[in-house]
C-alpha cells in the first residue's frame, strides 16, 4: 500500500532463521526414540553462530530425505506405541480469560523484540528472563484451571522457546556470528567456538564438543 513516488518505504529488520533448535544426528533423529526434527525446528550442525546463507531450504530437502530413509528402516523395529489415555478435563472450567492469552502473546512478542533482538545486553536479557518467568507461571496456572485452547498451547510453546533463547544468550559471554552482546562485543578466541546445549528438565546451559563427536556424544 505504499506509493514509493510519494512516500518513503518503511524498512525494518525481520527474523528469517532460527539459529538453534532440537539437536539431531545426520538422519534427523533426536535423542527421543522415534522423534525426528528437520528444518527450522532442528539443530543439525549445518550452520554455526550464523546461518549459512540460503542453505535452510536445501537443508529441509536433504534432511527430509535422510529422515524418510531412516524412518523406513526404523519403523519395522519400533513397537507399536501404547494407547494414550483419554484427555481428562473434568476438573477444569471454560475460561473467560482469552484476553489474558492475547495480552501475554503481545507482551512476549514485544519484550523479545526489545530485549532479545539484534543488540543485546546482560541487563536487557535479565529483564526479559524475569518477564518470561512470570509468563511461564501464569501459563502453568492457566493450564491447571481452564480448558486448553490452540492459542494457549502456542503461547506456552512460544514462551518456552523464548526462555531457551534467553538462557542461551545469557550463557554466551562473547559476540559471535549473529549474536551481538554490548557487554562482550568481541569473540572469545581463547577457546574454540562451541554451541550451547540446554538439557531438560531444568535446561541448564552447557557447551558441547564440536561435530561429529558432538552428535555421537549426545545421541549415542
Ligand atoms: C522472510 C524469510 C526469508 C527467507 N529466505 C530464505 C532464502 O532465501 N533461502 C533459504 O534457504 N531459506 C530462507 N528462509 C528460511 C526458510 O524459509 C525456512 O528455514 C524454511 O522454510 C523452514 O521450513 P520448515 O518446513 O522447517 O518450517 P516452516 O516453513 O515454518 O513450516 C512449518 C509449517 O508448520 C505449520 N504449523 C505450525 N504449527 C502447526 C501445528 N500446530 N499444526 C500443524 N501445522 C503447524 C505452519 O503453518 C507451517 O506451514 C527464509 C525465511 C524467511 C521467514
Amino acid at each position: 500500500g505504499f506509493d514509493m513516488t510519494k512516500e518513503p518505504i518503511p524498512v525494518v529488520p525481520a527474523a528469517h532463521y532460527t539459529c538453534g533448535g532440537i539437536l539431531t544426528d545426520l538422519q534427523g533423529r533426536t535423542d527421543l526414540p522415534g522423534l525426528y526434527a528437520i528444518g527450522e525446528t532442528a539443530y543439525t550442525g549445518f550452520h554455526g553462530a550464523n546461518r549459512m546463507a540460503s542453505n535452510s531450504l536445501l537443508e529441509c530437502l536433504v534432511f527430509a530425505m535422510a529422515a524418510a530413509q531412516d524412518i523406513d528402516i526404523q519403523i519395522k523395529k519400533l513397537p507399536m506405541p501404547s494407547r494414550l489415555p483419554e484427555w481428562d478435563d473434568s476438573c477444569v472450567t471454560d475460561s473467560d480469560e482469552e484476553i489474558v492469552v492475547a495480552h501475554n502473546w503481545d507482551e512476549l512478542r514485544r519484550f523479545m523484540w526489545d530485549y532479545v533482538g539484534i543488540v543485546r545486553t546482560t541487563t536487557r536479557l535479565n529483564k526479559a528472563k524475569r518477564r518470561v518467568n512470570i509468563l511461564l507461571k501464569e501459563i502453568e496456572d492457566y493450564y491447571s484451571h481452564f480448558h486448553i485452547t490452540n492459542d494457549m498451547i502456542e503461547l506456552r510453546n512460544l514462551t518456552l522457546v523464548a526462555d531457551l533463547i534467553i538462557q542461551s544468550a545469557l550463557a554466551r559471554k562473547e559476540s559471535r556470528g549473529l549474536h551481538f552482546m554490548l557487554d562482550y562485543p568481541k569473540s572469545d578466541d581463547k577457546q574454540p567456538p562451541k554451541p550451547t546445549l540446554l538439557t531438560p528438565p531444568n535446561y541448564v546451559a552447557s557447551v558441547i564438543v564440536e561435530p561429529p563427536q558432538r552428535l555421537q556424544a549426545s545421541l549415542g
